[in-house]
């Protein structure tokens, strides 16, 4: 039973007991490719356990061909998305240098989700390098080098463009200072190569400097990208957030989910103007897929900050304790986290865990 008196504490849960109705606020589920399926149907069983007030509209995103004769996402999964503005997503395989666009890119174009957020803290239970890794990356997601301008100069020369500019990136600056503001977050620290490529990151550097005049409370950093590297590497509990262009929030952010754990315990977020998409940050993992062997707490802990944006609170806290008290106590873990448990073993005690309403009261309120 959900909604209890917990042990030691006199703080209850709020009754989150609801029949399904078809009133419930749709969500848009793109399960995805290799472990994609099996981690998505871990999520909609915990969900389910939990007995979140969700409807999945199931899409697939196979691409199809369009009209104008390119590979493209189907519209019918365009329409969900556009209609229910929220969604879920599992991993998606990508052709390497030929075949169809990224699909992730050409969602994240699609919806216009200029802003990734992926943040990455120390699990208790969980032995890494460090125990106290606390930060948040957030990315600009919609140009940087990731912009798709390339082109063949002459026969065995490309160009490729790193596009930055003044309103995409005072746009995810002011993401960045708002996030930290709201999450009672200390720093905001800036990283760029302003003293390499003087005007595109000087111009983000910039902007970014503008949007920090406006929150004085919050403190503010400059750093080199390869210094913070060095840094996250020896010292991470020096950053809070991160704010990045394109290239450079890609590759810190798993650095610092390497930190915590790996790719399979790190999830993230994808925030535009008019909708949200949240996806764990590995992928398609295919040397595991199909094996019941993959850890589907990434995809989970995007689900729970789906959850919080669609101000579910307290079904968020409820499935993020019952996946991190399983984990802590480590008997049910999978292999990447050094255990034996199968996906489906793993999903089913932190479903136990939900039904038996025995997690302890600490909110933890971080994904
Ligand atoms: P990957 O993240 O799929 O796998 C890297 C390693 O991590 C593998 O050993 C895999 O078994 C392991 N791993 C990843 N997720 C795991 C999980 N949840 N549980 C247990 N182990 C896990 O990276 P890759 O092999 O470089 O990429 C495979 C495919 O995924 C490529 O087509 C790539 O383009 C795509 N990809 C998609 C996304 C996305 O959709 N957001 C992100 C990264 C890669």
């Amino acid at each position: 039973m959900i909604g209890r008196f917990m042990q030691n504490t006199l703080i209850t849960w709020p009754s989150i007991r609801r029949p399904y109705s078809c009133g419930d606020k749709k969500v848009t589920l793109i399960p995805g490719d290799g472990i994609g399926p099996e981690i998505s149907a871990a999520v909609q069983k915990i969900f389910t356990a939990a007995e979140v007030p969700i409807e999945w509209d199931v899409v697939d995103v196979t691409p199809v061909r369009r009209p104008d004769g390119k590979f493209g996402i189907p519209q019918a999964a365009i329409d969900s998305v556009n209609t229910n503005k929220i969604g879920l997503k599992g991993p998606l395989m990508t052709p390497v240098g030929k075949g169809h666009q990224s699909l992730n890119l050409a969602l994240r174009k699609e919806f216009n989700l200029y802003a990734n957020v992926r943040p990455c803290r120390s699990l208790a239970g969980y032995k890494t390098l460090y125990d106290n890794v606390d930060v948040v990356t957030i990315r600009e997601n919609t140009e940087g080098e990731y912009s798709g301008i390339e082109h063949e100069v002459v026969d065995g020369v490309v160009q490729s463009i790193k596009l930055i500019t003044a309103k995409a990136s005072t746009r995810i600056a002011k993401y960045a200072f708002k996030y930290a503001q709201n999450n009672n977050r200390k720093k905001v620290t800036v990283v760029h190569k302003a003293n390499i490529m003087r005007m595109s990151d000087g111009l983000f550097l910039r902007c970014v400097r503008d949007v920090a005049q406006d929150y004085p409370k919050i403190q503010f950093d400059e750093r080199y990208l390869d210094t913070v590297c060095l840094s996250m590497a020896n010292s991470p509990e020096k950053f809070d957030v991160l704010v990045m262009p394109n290239l450079y929030g890609d590759i810190l952010s798993d650095l610092c989910a390497g930190l915590v754990g790996g790719l399979g315990l790190t999830p993230s977020a994808n925030m535009g103007q008019n909708g949200a998409l949240f996806e764990s940050v590995h992928g398609t993992a295919p040397d595991i897929a199909g094996k019941d062997l993959a850890n589907p707490t990434a995809l989970l802990l995007s689900a729970v900050m789906m959850l919080r944006h669609l101000n579910l609170l307290s079904h968020a806290n409820i499935i993020e304790r019952a996946a991190l008290d399983t984990i802590k106590e480590g008997q049910h873990l999978t292999g990447d986290l050094g255990g034996q448990a199968k996906c489906s073993e793993f999903t089913d005690a932190i479903c136990v865990k939900i039904l038996a309403g025995r997690m302890p009261v600490a909110q933890t309120t971080f994904f």
